[in-house]
């Protein structure tokens, strides 16, 4: 299906080529004509599919069908002020040659943009972005006019609730039009979130667009550990075994060095890179990494996208990394074409609810692995009870210790479709 066929307004296409937006993405594909039918949403689809564009679209195009009485029409919650100037871009693209206004609105500031949007808020703008702690302070004060909004759009959901804005969010439906239609955009919707929107919603269809999973051949274990006995596993994971080529990941470029240099004490033939070097000198370890003449290659994220490099046997995440999505990335090292190949993770206790997020998004559990006894005791996994707080006391040996040796294998999916990532503004 293309743009054209999904009958959307002239103009607004006309914006849409200038952007270069030819083909709908497949949350585009499924989401706009439900959009423009007027029935409410939810969609759930990971980051860099191409969400926004999934709600704005459809949006203007309503707007552009209905006369202009100077009402606000559209209001978009998001939950940070980066993502409300995000998406006015993308709609002030969009809407280039259409006529339609749009502000974003959002905390910080001084008293003169405060002005601005009450400005714009109290004349009718067309499409507002905004924050909730900004919006519900206009709301405060009695001349925000929601009475002829079609549209509640809330993007980054999930976030949102994460960030504790379930009041605020309850706040500003107090004051919208009952009529409206509402669309819920969200990476991932854990149960939480669920719930939440089917408090809000009027019978909605769920458009979900499935993970691009890591690679089928990747066998996938994680290491529980304090964060202390990291580094002999790390030592015991290389030492006296063949592995003629892995990479080890850490989030900082600190860690990086330390690690770099605990396999070389080691004896392992290891290269580190992180974006403090010099372009030449990582493209030089990069090139003796890719001729074997390093085994073990250290890196921070910034080697996880774009490098190409075949046949890597096994991936070790020092730590958990931040955003879930990146150990799809790191893991995707690894069993490139159809090889196979290990993911490792280590999971310090103050990580464990980090893992359990990865677990989540990826829809398996990761076998936990025995750490060798000598290492001494190990933490247990449960990331749901202590939120990554340390806990003192005799637990006992041993993560799980009936999973001994196995991993789990990642369930596949459509790689091929993979979108680049894209630049965000974070
Ligand atoms: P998400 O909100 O799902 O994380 P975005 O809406 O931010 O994703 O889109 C990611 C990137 O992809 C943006 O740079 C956007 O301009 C681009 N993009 C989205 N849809 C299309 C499309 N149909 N054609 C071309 N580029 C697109
Ligand atoms: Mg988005």
């Amino acid at each position: 299906m293309t743009f054209k066929e999904m009958n959307l307004h002239p103009t607004l296409l006309e914006g849409m080529d200038a952007m270069g937006f030819e083909k709908p993405t497949p949350i585009q594909e499924q989401a706009i004509p439900i959009c423009l039918g007027g029935k409410d949403m939810i969609g759930i689809a990971q980051t860099g599919t191409g969400k926004t564009a999934a709600f704005v679209l459809p949006t203007i195009h309503k707007v552009l069908s209905t006369p202009d009485e100077s009402k606000i029409k559209t209001l978009i919650i998001v939950p940070t002020r980066e993502l409300a100037v995000q998406i006015d871009q993308a709609i002030e693209g969009f809407a280039y040659f259409t006529g339609i206004s749009s502000m974003a609105i959002y905390g910080g500031g001084d008293g003169k943009e405060f002005k601005q949007e009450k400005t714009a808020l109290t004349s009718g703008i067309d499409i507002v972005i905004a924050t909730p702690g900004r919006m519900i302070s206009h709301l405060n004060l009695g001349y925000v006019d929601f009475s002829q909004l079609q549209t509640l759009i809330l993007d980054e959901a999930d976030r949102m609730l994460d960030m504790g804005f379930q009041r605020d969010l309850q706040r500003i439906l107090d004051h919208v039009n009952k009529d409206r239609q509402t669309l819920f955009f969200s990476a991932t919707m854990p149960s939480k979130i669920m719930d939440f929107a089917k408090g809000i919603l009027k019978s909605p269809e769920v458009v979900k667009i499935a993970l691009s999973k890591p690679a089928e051949g990747v066998l996938q274990g994680a290491y529980v550990l304090h964060q202390s006995q990291k580094p002999e596993m790390l030592v015991e994971l290389f030492k006296g075994k063949d592995v003629k080529s892995a990479i080890v990941f850490s989030s900082t470029k600190k860690n990086v060095i330390n690690i770099h240099r605990i396999l070389k004490r080691a004896g392992i033939s290891t290269g580190a890179i992180s974006s403090d070097l010099e372009q030449k000198e990582r493209e030089e370890v990069l090139l003796q990494f890719k001729n074997r003449r390093i085994a073990v290659l250290v890196a921070t994220d910034v080697v996880s996208r774009g490098i190409d490099i075949d046949n890597i046997e096994l991936v070790v995440n020092y730590d958990v990394p931040g955003d879930a999505e990146d150990y799809v990335h790191r893991i995707g090292r690894t069993a490139r074409a159809s090889a196979t190949g290990v993911g490792i993770t280590f999971v310090s206790q103050d990580e464990q609810y980090k893992f359990l997020k990865i677990e989540e998004l990826i829809g398996s559990e990761i076998r936990k692995l025995q750490a060798p006894e000598r290492l001494g005791e190990t933490p247990e996994y449960k990331p749901k009870s202590g939120g990554g707080q340390r806990r003192f006391g005799n637990k006992g040996r041993g993560g799980n210790q009936k999973n001994k040796g196995k991993f789990s294998k990642g369930k596949g999916g459509n790689n091929s479709k993979r979108k680049p990532r894209p630049k965000k503004g974070e």
